[in-house]
């Protein structure tokens, strides 16, 4: 029987017991290093470069500040189908309408997408609406048919290691969506990348859609930590797709604003005029309020990451009334983020010195810092320097106020009135 401890006794001695967890976390990291790096040996050109990429397609870019909004039926069924989905689409803010014309099915007796009929239903509703396109392509064929007309290719889950077609969307100059595989690893996912870009396309968008896992309530499971990892280990823009993840309606919300929180640059987000009669993936379509609906929350979640997402704006079905509750959300927020400002102001005015509360060279060097970032979004540097200005003056004299008083609370308790 042993009667003492297995480790070198250097080792268990009181001042050295730091070094036993110290030497599992260094194995550790060794074993993480050198796994990472035989990943990226194999990815030459989908791996981290020192900028990362955003790919821009006739002024769409995806993968630069903006959260890019996708959306439409998984299938296009009809005209009119397709006409009401580009209205909603553009009336949420999104740039891109999806549609599958070739519907790659589960079963061979499901839909299988209307061919050529539906591509033109999918290209006229999104020229009428000024929107782009996307549609998923299965094979050479299907691929020679919408190239020309379409502006974003898809390479759906399934096909995810279809090297062949993999290489084939790597010799055209459309951009590609790469979906994740239903059971792929991130590595696999990055490698599928690798083939199209070594086949001579750079323009790829990486997409999450869920993988398949134990967990039955949902029909896949949303991996929202692929959006991190696959950006500390490629430079292409990543977007989600919270539809096939979920598989029902009623948590698309809420995975498309953490979506947005984990960094994805995109939404690809399925939504139907009439869920009810969808010839594929009724129960996870939104309806086309609540994609409206929706788009007008993810401004929020863009702005705390430091996104943007303009939702509304163009379309012609905007009400008055529908604008108004616009702003009256969003004043909403700025009230609630003035207010929270306010209080972080009284404790950094707890850590000044009375005649050191203004202090002129931060206050310009914020100015500085918001006017450069409302000029990117669009504000006048004159509205950002004027609000400011008055925010940073109220500031200083609540901070002079609280200061006066807590200095005249303290003299009171060590001088109470009458004792001098
Ligand atoms: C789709 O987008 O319609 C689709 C079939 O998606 P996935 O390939 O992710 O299942
Ligand atoms: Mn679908």
């Amino acid at each position: 029987m042993l009667s003492g401890p297995i480790w070198p006794k250097w080792v268990v001695t009181r001042k050295s017991t730091a070094f036993v967890p110290a030497m599992g976390w260094a194995v550790d990291f060794l074993f993480l290093y050198l796994k990472g790096v035989l990943i990226m040996k194999d990815l030459k050109l989908a791996g981290l470069k020192a900028e990362r990429s955003s790919i821009e397609v006739k002024g769409v870019t995806v993968g630069g500040k903006e959260i890019i909004l996708m959306g439409g039926p998984c299938a296009v069924e009809s005209s009119i189908q397709m006409k009401q989905s580009a209205e909603t689409v553009k009336k949420a803010g999104g740039r891109i309408l999806r549609g599958g014309v070739f519907k790659p099915r589960t079963s061979p007796y499901s839909f299988q997408g209307l061919g050529r009929e539906g591509l033109n239903y999918l290209v006229q509703a999104a020229r009428e609406q000024d929107l782009l396109c996307v549609t998923e392509v299965i094979d050479a064929q299907s691929l020679e048919l919408v190239v020309d007309q379409i502006d974003i290719i898809q390479i759906g889950a399934r096909n995810m290691q279809n090297f062949e077609l993999l290489k084939m969307v790597g010799k055209i100059n459309k951009p590609i969506i790469l979906k994740r595989g239903l059971s792929a690893t991130i590595e696999e996912w990055l490698l599928a990348a690798e083939y199209i870009l070594s086949a001579g396309n750079p323009n790829v968008i990486l997409c999450e859609r869920g993988i398949r896992t134990y967990e039955p309530s949902t029909r896949n499971t949303l991996d929202l930590s692929a959006v991190g990892v696959a950006k500390e280990l490629s430079h292409l823009p990543v977007i989600v797709d919270p539809s096939h993840a979920a598989g029902r309606r009623d948590l698309i919300s809420s995975l498309s604003k953490a979506a947005i929180a984990a960094g994805a640059d995109g939404l690809l987000i399925e939504m139907h005029p009439n869920p009810a009669e969808a010839t594929s993936d009724g129960p996870q379509s939104l309806y086309p309020e609540q994609f409206v609906q929706l788009a007008r929350e993810l401004g929020i979640v863009a702005g705390s990451v430091n996104r943007v997402f303009a939702s509304g704006g163009q379309g012609d079905g905007e009400t008055l009334e529908s604008l108004r509750s616009q702003i009256d959300c969003i004043d909403q927020t700025i009230i609630e983020r003035l207010a929270v400002r306010m209080q972080v102001v009284r404790k950094v005015g707890d850590q000044k010195r009375l005649d050191r509360v203004k202090d002129t060279s931060r206050e310009k060097e914020i100015i500085q810092r918001l006017v450069s970032l409302g000029t990117e979004l669009q504000l006048s540097p004159d509205l950002v320097k004027k609000i400011y200005a008055f925010i940073f003056e109220f500031s200083v004299q609540s901070q002079i106020k609280s200061k006066l008083t807590k200095e005249k609370d303290l003299e009171l308790s060590l001088y109470p009135v009458g004792s001098k």
